[in-house]
């Protein structure tokens, strides 16, 4: 037995989960087998959905707040197996301990972000045109909530949906990504750990139904789930938004990214160096905040990249347990495939290629890429996920905010500059037209705190922060008559 694989198992015991049945899961880290989960039959689903049609039906009348004691306690108890969680999501995924312990305290952020919202699920009181009547909006509960999430983040895109839904008083069912099946079974285990301490939750309130697209598809499919939130490539939210919409369901989709910067004559240059490496090579390319093009002023371009590529080319890359390396592992065997395929079809298109080699070990290690490209075409225009930085010139500054928005995602962009004037440009109506817009911070690594989602293929949706707990609830725009007399709106008349 690997190390590896006695750690988990250590892991998973302690709270209180163990991982066993017919899907085998490898960690990206050496690609040895670490556990092994059993996919949900067609029969497990069904029971899954039906539990949680009925907890919904209890759930939804438990008072919001004390709702929210219930994603308190959760939070504490992220916050005891915080250390735990991390090194699971570090095994599972293969992302830095540093960002694995990220990802857990963004759990925790949100909890105590829903805790406090379940205090101020507010609805408005609106002005009648009718004398002795008052009108008012309510948010009420909307029903079970499917959360689909993608391997690169593990644990923390479920937490963003369910402690949201929780406190909204929705019933939640969480599809994680087959490729990091390992992780919510131990997030589960923390959960149900919070429900006993809770007292009189209902039991399923939050159940994992493990499996791949199939499993996916049958979920999102079934008219009892009210509301579908998928996190994942767009391939995947183009056929998950249809079958959805087919049925009239609510959607929240979170699909790719294909994040540019632009490093403006006037930018603080150290830091825009900085700010660009963390968010390209970062993660090892697999966010979907990653920084994937980079348009540099003409006057820089000559030493701003050479820079880029020694810094690249000289960052520390191997076992993501170990704190002295910046980047783990890609996913598997195929991410790499891709990269492969989309370097090669950089070059024959003229973009010249320093590093993107594969690392010997086992696990799948690579170079960051950068390729110089003189012209936005190719494989710039999609997303790869894997390390790959294309850089190409501008001069011109409108020129290159149009060629940031000339792709078909929408969801994170950025500036470096220290010109007001271009900073406000970029954010303006006419600038960038991304879901994210940053100024002298890179695309990738956003706070709770902010409605998290992007434009165009991206899907449009929106989480997290902000009002984004809107999408978890139906509005009910209630009339209340407190006079003796009927008067129709619009002056109409109906008089028997
Ligand atoms: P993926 O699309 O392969 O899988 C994501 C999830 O969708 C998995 O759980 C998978 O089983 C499920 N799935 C796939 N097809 C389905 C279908 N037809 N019906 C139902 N479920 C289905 O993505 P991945 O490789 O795990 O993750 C990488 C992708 O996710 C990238 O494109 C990345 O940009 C994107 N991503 C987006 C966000 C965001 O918030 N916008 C966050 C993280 C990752």
């Amino acid at each position: 037995m690997t190390l590896v694989k006695k750690e988990v198992e250590g892991l998973l015991k302690r709270l209180g989960a163990s991982a066993c049945g017919n899907l085998a899961v490898h960690t990206p880290i050496d690609g040895s087998q670490i556990g092994s989960v059993s996919i949900a039959s067609p029969a497990d689903i069904e029971s899954s959905i039906a539990a949680s049609h009925d907890v919904f039906l209890e759930w939804r009348t438990v008072p919001a707040p004390r709702r929210g004691e219930l994603v308190r306690l959760f939070g504490n108890a992220l916050r005891d197996h915080k250390d735990s969680l991390a090194r699971l999501v570090t095994i599972d995924c293969g992302k830095p301990l540093s960002e694995g312990l990220g990802e857990v305290q963004e759990m925790i952020d949100i909890c105590d972000f829903a805790v406090g919202l379940s205090r101020q699920l507010h609805g408005l009181t609106i002005a009648s045109e009718r004398p002795g009547h008052r009108m008012m909006e309510q948010w009420h509960p909307l029903g079970p909530t499917l959360v689909i999430s993608a391997f690169n983040f593990p644990v923390a895109v479920w937490a963003w949906n369910a402690a949201l839904a929780l406190v909204c008083g929705n019933s939640v069912i969480w599809k994680p990504s087959e490729k990091t099946p390992l992780t919510a079974l131990a997030v589960q285990a923390i959960f149900e750990q919070a429900v006993r301490a809770f007292g009189d939750a209902p039991e399923h309130l939050s159940q994992v139904v493990q499996g791949g697209r199939d499993v996916g598809a049958t979920l999102v499919a079934d008219p009892r789930i009210a509301l579908i939130s998928a996190t994942g490539s767009t391939a995947m939210g183009r056929t998950v938004g249809q079958v959805a919409a087919g049925r009239f369901a609510r959607s929240i989709l979170e699909l790719g990214g294909n994040n540019a910067a632009i490093i403006s004559d006037k930018a603080d240059v150290a830091l825009a160096l900085r700010g660009v490496l963390f968010s390209a090579f970062g993660t090892t390319g697999q966010r979907c905040t990653s920084l994937r093009r980079l348009f540099v002023h003409d006057s820089l371009y000559d030493s701003f990249v050479p820079a880029l590529k020694a810094a690249a080319a000289s960052m520390p890359i191997g076992d993501p347990l170990d704190s002295a390396h910046l980047a783990g592992p890609l996913i598997d065997e195929a991410a790499l495939t891709a990269m492969q395929a989309a370097l090669e079809e950089a070059k024959a298109l003229g973009g010249i290629l320093s590093g993107g080699e594969r690392l010997p070990g086992n696990g799948v290690y690579v170079r960051p890429a950068v390729v110089e490209m003189a012209a936005q075409v190719g494989p710039v225009l999609r997303e790869t996920f894997a390390p790959i930085l294309y850089v190409m010139r501008y001069t011109d500054l409108d020129a290159a905010i149009a060629l940031q928005n000339a792709v078909g995602a929408g969801l994170s962009s950025s500036i470096f500059s220290t010109d007001v004037r271009e900073c406000e440009r970029f954010l303006s109506a006419s600038g960038s037209d991304c879901g994210i817009a940053n100024v002298n911070i890179g695309t990738s690594g956003a706070e709770i705190g902010g409605a998290f989602g992007g434009e165009k293929e991206t899907g449009g949706g929106r989480e997290s922060g902000s009002d984004a707990w809107k999408a978890y609830m139906r509005r009910a725009t209630n009339t209340i008559n407190y006079s003796n007399e009927l008067p129709l709106a619009q002056g109409v008349t109906f008089d028997l």
